[in-house]
């Protein structure tokens, strides 16, 4: 999954900014669900960067996040993304020119 709205699948999804990825294998490494795996493509730079291959097992816990040493990736529970959108909707919005 990369930007845009996530597949609702497992607990959770991850965001993934391609184009900074620098195909470590961090995030793919350390994920205790094993559900990321490299793209077949490659980005401007020249790396494959992951991808969520098995939806279904994500957890959303950010573990891939946490490891990632260029934030190019990060990990929500679709809880947590469900709060965000509410707490977003509901938060006051600035008068323009203030
Ligand atoms: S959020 Fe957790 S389970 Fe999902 S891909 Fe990242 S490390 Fe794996
Ligand atoms: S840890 Fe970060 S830089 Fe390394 S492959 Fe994963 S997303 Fe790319």
């Amino acid at each position: 999954m990369s930007d845009g709205e996530p597949v609702k699948k497992g607990k959770g999804t991850v965001f993934v900014k391609p184009e900074v990825c620098k195909g470590c294998s961090y995030c793919i490494d350390f994920c205790p669900a094993h559900c990321l795996e490299f793209s077949r493509e490659f980005n401007r730079k020249g790396y494959h960067f992951p991808v969520l291959g098995r939806p279904e097992d994500c957890t959303g816990c950010d573990l891939c996040g946490l490891y990632c040493p260029d934030f190019a990736i990060f990990g929500m529970r679709f809880k947590d993304i469900e709060q965000r959108r509410q707490a977003a909707a509901l938060a006051p919005q600035v008068p323009a020119g203030s």
